[in-house]
């Protein structure tokens, strides 16, 4: 037998306690890790995957809406923040500037958002209406330098996203794909990461710098802290106005086109983890998975060459079937050791197949989410692999959903919903939408803001701040 090299790898604290449990899922499941620059994330394999899946599906969807994607540069002229007042002040604060360059050269910042320099090319390429609508997105990097806390994924100074840019000739056809891509973003979470979301708008406090409005999708995290998932924005004309784009109507006059953009980021890996990882690891959403299915053969002398030989059969017909599968047949670890590795990382199906299962035709597959098992015929097990994907799919989906519908509550009152705040709930206030009173809610809950205006919830009551009429019922929250 060769040396073992095993070693304890484990999660040594409890989902409960949360804070310090979701660095360590994140590092020991390989996701990511610290980097030697303060604030700063090194994304690993593992996670890295993740990301590239929500690529794969999300491409496609903007190839329907007739978005292309283009690349833009890293550095912005000082000059281009200081044409959009309100998105210059709201961005002052987090933005890096380069400052060691030659003296005659204008001051470039590293981009938080592209807004500015994107609507520069707009002015270039923008003359006539047969341009709109004009529908532009980058897969970028972008850099917010933080001095609050950072946390991996959900508060970086560098994070990666994407960041789409349209212009159009009317306001409506641009409120159309803001609230389009909204829907998409919620299917996205939903379907390939299994995350529940509840969309609405940003109130006037909270809405993008330099926006008409902004809508959100907002998740909730197992401590009771909202997340915000990604934004849509409509941007109405005014970095069209302040950079100069405009186009001749085919009623031959000047007009100034109607401008959103929208951006989801590699903050959604940390929703996943905070939502479906537990004591043991990660738990991989099915469909983003880099491996979804991982055979461990049970090998002893006498039988390996079998064992291995129906294993790597198995593997090639996963495959066959566009199962991502791995077949994990080193010797120097035991298969309670590999279990433990692959739990770890949160693969969804363990497939074990031993000498024994040999003669009777079947393997073993274990669910990651539920830590069930069961047998499959070796003829069968492939089709079994397939619909077990999408079962566990489901049930995370299933499960978080549950908690966010359990977790979110109505208060009618000030004394309610600082009540309902400290018992960590997602509320749902009457609330007149003025940013003082909602200053005002922020000192009373010690820290909790709005999070967005749901669809479908219609106005009423009074202010839980002001006791004016409610002009919309709005989800307040502490958040990340
Ligand atoms: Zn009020």
């Amino acid at each position: 037998m060769p040396k073992k090299v095993e070693q304890t790898l484990g999660i040594t604290v409890k989902k409960s306690d949360f804070a310090e449990w979701y660095p360590e899922v994140i590092q020991k499941a390989e996701l990511a890790d610290y980097s030697p620059v303060k604030g700063c994330m090194i994304i690993r394999p593992n996670a890295y995957a993740i990301w590239q899946k929500v690529q794969e599906y999300f491409n496609p969807v903007m190839h329907r809406i007739g978005v292309k994607n283009a690349y833009f540069p890293l550095f912005v002229p000082e000059s281009f923040f200081k044409r959009e007042a309100k998105h210059a002040e709201g961005f002052s604060p987090e933005v890096a500037w380069i400052a060691n360059k030659s003296s005659d050269e204008e001051r470039v910042a590293v981009r938080p958002t592209s807004e500015t320099i994107i609507a520069d090319s707009f002015a270039k390429w923008t003359r006539s209406w047969r341009d709109l609508p004009l529908k532009i997105n980058q897969w970028a990097n972008v850099v917010r330098w933080e001095t609050n806390q950072t946390r991996l994924f959900l508060r970086t100074r560098e994070f990666l996203w994407q960041e789409g840019h349209c212009i159009y000739a009317t306001e409506d056809e641009c409120e159309k794909d803001v609230l389009l891509v909204l829907d998409e973003y919620v299917k996205l979470a939903k379907d390939l990461l299994a995350i529940p979301s509840i969309p609405g708008q940003k109130t006037e406090k909270e809405k993008f710098a330099g926006a008409k409005k902004t809508f959100t999708f907002e998740g909730l995290m197992p401590d009771g802290r909202a997340l915000q998932l990604g934004t849509s924005h409509n941007l109405g004309q005014g970095f069209m106005e302040a950079f100069n784009v405009k186009f001749i109507g085919n009623d031959e006059q000047e007009h100034v086109p109607w401008y959103n953009s929208w951006g989801i980021s590699t903050r959604l890996i940390g929703a996943a983890v905070m939502l479906h990882a537990d004591d043991k690891g990660m738990v991989m959403p099915p469909r983003v998975a880099p491996v979804q299915a991982v055979i461990v053969p049970i090998l002893f002398t006498d039988s390996k060459d079998a064992v291995l030989q129906e294993a790597k059969h198995l593997k090639t017909e996963l495959e066959a079937h566009h199962i991502r599968a791995h077949l994990d047949d080193r010797e120097e670890y035991s298969p309670g050791w590999k279990f433990n590795q692959w739990e770890l990382q949160g693969v969804p199906v363990r497939i074990e197949i031993g000498p024994k299962d040999l003669q009777h035709k079947q393997c073993v597959l274990a669910r990651r989410d539920k830590g069930t098992k069961e047998t499959a015929s070796l003829l069968n097990a492939k089709d079994r692999v397939k619909t077990l994907l999408d079962e566990i799919h489901q049930n995370l989906y299933d499960t978080a959903k549950r908690f966010l519908d359990g977790n979110r509550v109505e208060a009618s009152s000030m004394d309610d919903l600082i009540k309902h705040i400290k018992e960590r709930k997602m509320v749902l206030a009457p609330f007149c939408g003025s940013a003082t009173c909602e200053d005002h809610i922020k000192e009373k809950t010690e820290g909790a803001t709005s999070r967005c205006i749901p669809f479908d919830k219609k106005a009423s009551g009074v202010c839980v701040q002001c006791g004016k009429p409610a002009t919309s019922m709005t989800y307040f929250a502490k958040a990340y």
